[in-house]
């Protein structure tokens, strides 16, 4: 039997992975189904505009990942300090909300977010994301901002929602020194768009074979059928799949393994990515929209966050709708609602001439931290191990996490296979 590593995905985590494999003096193959690697830190050009899969920023915590991008990029980033707002009330307000709910012209939010906060009864053990939200931010804050745009953006009951820390989705004033939320500064590359690192890590990542699905998984002859028609066998497999899709390819797998694995929930995306022939259309990086009457629940400016990404006198932008995980959309009608939407809310204008136009489908967007998660995942994870699979990565690991993390991610995944 062959001992090479094979490596599902070629995003971020699993081009880290083969990368740190390479290094160590293994050689991985990698598939990934799209033409392309980068996975969802992909960028496309469109009539000269660079559009990423919505905004796609960096931050970093660990040395270890911004030295590789770093290095990756000969040090092109630019560092960018944040300009988001929220638009409460009809009116637009500095982000994070609770930090500027102040600024509200209506003293009645301003004076209910006062009560709240006074009235409040944080706690260290929270049942759900919404006891967490009421206890930290009170009823003024939670009915205005944190419940309407946390029910928007996961499509999910929050009664129904673990809290499970302080995390990157809800900047927490408690563990905030400089009360600006966890993205008051990133990093975009200088030159071209996201993809930037994805592009500088794959020609270092060993063989990477594009347009090739894996379609089904054989733990006990340890194999792998690709496209339906090739079978590669392999001595460890990475995958960065996502792990109810990953379950689905092992046909062998428990039906215990099976049951909790459909039973994941997640969030997806429809996102519109516009080039717009205006300058000067909005002068944030990003909006947060609460108001439910508007179908989309953030919109960003590329052009604001690196000028190079739009021809000049163009604005370039996103608007994210967020829809339950499984469900089907219609991409025409959700694109007319949007754009209806982006004049409602003042950003286009209804004589704006549209240069360019990308709509994006996120099947797989946002972990759902359910009740039942962590159930699940262990027994998911146990049987993964017990097969000598490591599934890793945003979607494989099945975890609310970043770019940075996915560069991480793929490092710890080639370790644990040297070290196994
Ligand atoms: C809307 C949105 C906004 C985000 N914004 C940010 C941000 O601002 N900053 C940040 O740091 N992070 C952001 N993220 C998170 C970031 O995109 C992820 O953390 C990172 O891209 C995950 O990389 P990955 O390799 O784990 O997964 P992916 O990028 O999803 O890569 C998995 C790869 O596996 C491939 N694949 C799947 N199934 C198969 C199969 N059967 N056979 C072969 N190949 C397969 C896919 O095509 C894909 O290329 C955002 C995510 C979303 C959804």
């Amino acid at each position: 039997m062959t001992k090479r590593a094979i490596i599902a995905g070629a995003g971020l985590t699993g081009l880290s992975a083969a990368f740190h494999l390479k290094k160590s003096g293994i050689e991985p193959v990698t598939f990934e189904q799209n033409s392309y690697p980068g996975g969802l830190s992909a960028s496309f050009i469109k009539n000269g505009f660079i559009f990423d899969f919505t905004g796609h920023y960096l931050h970093f915590k660990s040395a270890y990942a911004k030295d590789l991008a770093f290095g990756l990029l000969g040090g092109k980033f630019n560092e960018v300090k944040r300009r988001a707002s929220v638009r409460a009330g009809g009116e637009l307000i500095d982000y994070p909300f609770q930090e500027n709910f102040g600024q509200l012209k209506d003293s009645s939010i301003v004076s209910a977010c006062e009560k709240g906060l006074k009235d409040r009864k944080p706690s260290e053990n929270y049942g759900s994301f919404r006891e967490w939200i009421l206890g930290e931010y009170g009823k003024g804050i939670a009915e205005n901002f944190m419940l309407p745009y946390n029910e928007k953006l996961w499509q999910y009951d929050l009664d129904a929602m673990l809290y499970l820390g302080t995390t990157a989705y809800t900047p927490s004033s408690k563990n905030d020194a400089k009360k600006n939320g966890y993205n008051a500064s990133f990093y975009y590359p200088s030159e071209g768009g996201a993809s930037e690192v994805a592009k500088a890590l794959a020609p270092l990542a060993g063989e990477i074979r594009c347009k090739s699905r894996i379609c089904s998984i054989n733990p006990s002859a340890r194999s792998v059928t690709v496209n339906d028609n090739i079978v590669f066998e392999y001595g460890r497999l990475i995958s960065t799949m996502p792990l109810p899709e990953l379950i689905a390819m092992i046909p062998s797998a428990p039906a215990a393994v099976k049951q909790a694995a459909s039973s994941l929930q997640y969030t997806s995306v429809f996102a519109l990515n516009l080039g717009i022939k205006r300058a000067g259309i909005s002068d944030k990086h990003w909006i947060y929209f609460p108001d439910k009457s508007l179908p989309f629940y953030r919109v960003g400016f590329y052009s604001n966050v690196a000028r190079h990404l739009a021809p000049e006198g163009t604005t370039s932008l996103y608007a994210e709708v967020a829809y339950p995980g499984g469900s089907v959309i219609d991409r025409e009608a959700e694109t007319a609602k949007i754009k209806e939407g982006l004049i409602r809310a003042g950003i286009l204008e209804p004589k704006d001439v549209i240069l360019a136009e990308l709509p994006m489908e996120i099947p797989f967007a946002y972990v759902v931290y359910d009740l039942e998660y962590k159930k699940n995942t262990s027994l998911i994870f146990d049987f993964l191990c017990s097969k000598g699979i490591v599934s890793t990565g945003r979607y494989g690991g099945w975890a609310y996490s970043a770019m940075e993390d996915a560069l991480l991610d793929g490092k710890n995944a080639a370790e644990d296979i040297l070290d196994a």
